[in-house]
């Protein structure tokens, strides 16, 4: 099929909701995919992050296919041995808990906040979350994610929400009353322009929760995953949550998301209080399992860390060249770069002052994101090598060069 047939029938009989590159991708290996003319690109945010051990590492495809051989899906009124291993797998590189498996990260941040409902209902039900954050699409995380044009016509949204600045611990203390439950956040917000989390004020905000009895819930939707080399971007501040939830990259490219509660709260959820009918098929725990053990055998956490300080480094030398670059921050191999542009005020995050930079490394054959309109998001797989690394750079610099003015 032509690539025009393919725009017509995505015109013709797909919802309008995304903001769409003429670009049709059709194979993927490693750090790269290719379009359907066989044109070969750099991908620096394979998949929002989702396949954040490579296109198709080999583990994860070989688990894939042996496991579709064998089952694909059973009820979750039944057992199967890769739901508890995986159940396992992620305890074990977390802390002591139980987790519940969906299939994305709305879904997880759903359940989180059900859980933590259960939790205070009926005289607790108060939700703290923070601006610029994401939480996900589905009406309740909609009303989490801290930005309004998210929001703008889906009213009226659910109760039991409040939205605070980032990073201000006096903010969050005058806005805890006798009714929070919960405060929810990302320890790196990722879609609000990668905005990390200041590791003194979480030991704060641990504290109050602690006091309180408040639950303290990390999405780690986007930044778990060895991104930062850590498994789970918390490990590098210090402080650790009641809850947390996981997507994207959690099965190597396949669907699955999951939250998982401390011994505290886990049981909190019993029996005919939530569930869902795909969530934690053995094809996805096949996936997932596949990725924890690339992730450790292929050593990419340590990986992370080196490169990831390698692409900071690039990035800020880059800044000293181009006066359009504002900021570089992020932690390892989640990269934001702040233009001196500012950022737009359309329904849709697509890159629109940025857009242009985005663009032009497209032409170039580099794939990135541009977030809140000014915030190039450079998230490459974390196995990324150096001459990748400096592959991006140098594709990044020319079009700075030509662009950023
Ligand atoms: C992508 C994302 C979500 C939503 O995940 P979906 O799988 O698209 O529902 C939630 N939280 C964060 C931090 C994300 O980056």
């Amino acid at each position: 099929m032509n690539s025009k047939k393919i725009f017509r029938n995505y015109q013709d009989y797909v919802m309008p909701t995304y903001s769409t590159t003429p670009l049709v991708l059709a194979r993927g290996k490693g750090i790269n995919v290719w379009d359907d003319k066989g044109k070969k690109y750099l991908d620096f945010f394979p998949g929002w992050a989702v396949s954040g051990i490579w296109h198709c590492h080999p583990l994860v495809v070989s688990a894939i296919k042996k496991q579709a051989d064998k089952l694909i899906h059973v009820s979750n009124n039944y057992y199967h041995e890769g739901q508890g291993k995986l159940a396992e797998e992620i305890i074990r590189h977390s802390f002591p808990g139980k987790v519940f498996f969906c299939n994305s990260g709305a879904e997880a941040n759903e359940g989180a906040i059900k859980l933590a409902r259960k939790f205070g209902n009926p005289a607790r039900n108060e939700i703290i979350t923070m601006e610029r954050s994401f939480h996900g699409r589905t009406i309740t995380t909609v009303t989490a994610t801290g930005q309004k044009k998210f929001q703008k016509g889906f009213e009226p949204l659910p109760a039991g929400f409040v939205n605070i600045p980032f990073n201000d611990i006096d903010a969050l203390k005058k806005a805890v009353t006798p009714k929070t439950v919960a405060i929810m956040m990302e320890p790196i917000q990722g879609e609000g322009g990668v905005n990390v989390a200041d590791a003194k004020y979480l030991a704060k905000v641990r504290q109050l929760c602690d006091e309180k009895n408040i639950l303290l819930i990390f999405d780690e939707v986007q930044s778990g995953m060895g991104r930062t080399g850590k498994i789970f971007s918390y490990q590098n501040l210090g402080v650790v949550p009641d809850v947390m939830t996981l997507a994207k990259s959690l099965g190597g490219g396949f669907p699955i998301g999951a939250f998982v509660a401390s011994n505290k709260v886990a049981d909190v959820l019993h029996a005919g209080t939530h569930g869902t009918t795909f969530g934690g098929s053995p094809l996805a725990c096949a996936a997932s399992l596949a990725t924890f053990e690339a992730i450790k055998k292929e050593k990419m956490l340590k990986n992370a860390t080196v490169m990831g300080a390698y692409l900071l480094k690039r990035l800020g030398e880059l800044k000293k060249k181009h006066s359009v670059i504002r900021e570089v921050r992020g932690v390892a191999l989640m990269a934001g770069v702040e233009l001196n542009i500012e950022g737009p005020t359309g329904p849709w995050s697509a890159p629109v002052d940025g857009k242009k930079i985005y663009e032009e490394c497209l032409k170039r054959g580099l794939l990135i994101n541009c977030t809140q309109g000014n915030v190039l998001r450079i998230m490459p797989p974390i196995i990324v090598k150096k001459k990748e690394i400096n592959q991006a750079m140098q594709i990044l610099d020319q079009v700075l060069a030509v662009h950023g003015k």
